[in-house]
This record gives C-alpha cells, structure tokens and sequence, in this order.
C-alpha cells in the first residue's frame, strides 16, 4: 500500500534513474526531436524533490498533486505539462485516501492515462509515451505488480521503434521517424521500473 513517504520514495527513485539515463533520453530526442528531454526531466523531477520537501504533503494523493503541479510549472517542454498532468490527476483521483492500496491505484492512474490522452490527443499507435503508459496502466487494472507494468511500460516504448509519429515534434519527420524509440515512452518506463522498485 501506498503512503505519502512512499510516493517521495516512488519519485526520488524516478529521479535518480532519469540522472542516470539522462544521456540517453536526450541522444533518443536528437534524431527525432530537439535534444532536451533528459535535461527537461531533471530539472523536473529536481523540483519535485524540492517541492516535496518543502510541503511535506500528508497523503500521497495530496503528494501527487504537488509532484505534478511542479512539473508543469518547472519544465518548459511537451514532458512538463503531460508527465505533469499524469500525477496531478492520478492524485486528484486518490482522493483523501491513504494508505492507497493497489486497485485505488490503478484507478487513479487510469484517470491520469486519460487527462493524458485528452491534454495531447494521442492514442496508443502514435508514438508517444502512451504507448508505454497504457499498456502499463492496463496491466495494474488486471491486477499485475508494479514489476509487470514496468515490463508491460518497456516493451510499450519499445513499440514505437516501428512507429511512425502522429504527435509532437517527431511528427514533423513523418516515415523517417521509422526505427527510433521514443524518448517519453522511455521515461514513463523508468517511472514504472521506479514505482516497482518503490514498492518492492
Ligand atoms: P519537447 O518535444 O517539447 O522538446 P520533450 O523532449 O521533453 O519535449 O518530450 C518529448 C516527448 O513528449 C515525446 O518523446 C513524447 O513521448 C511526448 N509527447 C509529445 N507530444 C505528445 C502528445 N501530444 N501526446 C503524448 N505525448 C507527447
Ligand atoms: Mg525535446
Ligand atoms: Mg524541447
């Protein structure tokens, strides 16, 4: 079950891991978009950190909430405002409940899987981080770990290597956008792989 403490142990994990993949996620966002979504993500999981700390939030909806609002606000890219989004209305479907167990869990996340898809307008197919971002949610609601969706979110983002881009800026590159990973679905991975190690 999920405490606040657990949601800050959940994000600093997710921020170590884009520390240490940081390189990467800005190499997968050279050939297909601008160069900056590990240094976005940074900055963005840094503030929360900072944020957290600051407000120390009670319950891990309400700590959610604040993880997300500072995303929104501190990174500049289409990964603020859609990562943002994600944990802001995952923690607005929380609710006051704490401890979260796991299928109150996997409802909020659905209800952030679709403030995502209605803030971007991307489906799954279209490769963005929806593609690791729902399968991931899907297989919470039938009841898999955390490890299991991080397995579902990686093999997700390693679906859009064949994918031509319908959404953001690798769009622009229409079927030259074939044979690239998309660097969100990647992160949102690593978010997954982060709450499996969280919970562990
Ligand atoms: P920017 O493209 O503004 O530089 P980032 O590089 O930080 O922002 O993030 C790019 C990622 O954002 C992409 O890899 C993709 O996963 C995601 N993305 C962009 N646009 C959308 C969208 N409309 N819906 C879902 N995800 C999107
Ligand atoms: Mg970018
Ligand atoms: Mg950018």
């Amino acid at each position: 079950a999920l405490t606040a403490a657990g949601v800050r142990d959940w994000l600093q994990r997710f921020a170590t891991a884009v520390d240490e993949h940081a390189g990467e996620l800005t190499d997968l966002d050279r050939p297909i978009g601008d160069s900056d979504h590990g240094v976005n993500l940074q900055r963005g999981t840094h503030a929360v950190l900072a944020a957290l700390d600051a407000a120390d939030p009670a319950t891990p909806g309400a700590a959610l909430v604040k993880a997300g609002s500072t995303l929104v606000s501190t990174v500049g890219g289409a990964s603020g405002p859609l990562f943002g989004t994600l944990l802001r209305r995952t923690g607005k479907a929380l609710g006051d409940a704490d401890p979260v167990d796991a299928a109150a869990l996997a409802a909020g996340l659905r209800a952030g899987l679709d403030a995502v898809t209605a803030l971007g307008g991307a489906q799954v197919g279209e490769a963005t981080l929806v593609d690791a971002l729902a399968p991931a949610v899907e297989a919470l609601e039938a009841g898999g770990s955390a490890q299991e969706a991080a397995g579902a979110a990686e093999r997700g983002a390693a679906s859009t290597d064949d994918l031509v881009a319908r959404k953001g800026r690798a769009s622009y590159l229409g079927e030259r956008g074939i044979g690239h990973r998309d660097p969100g679905a990647v992160s949102i991975a690593l978010l997954f792989a982060a709450l499996a190690g969280s919970t562990a």
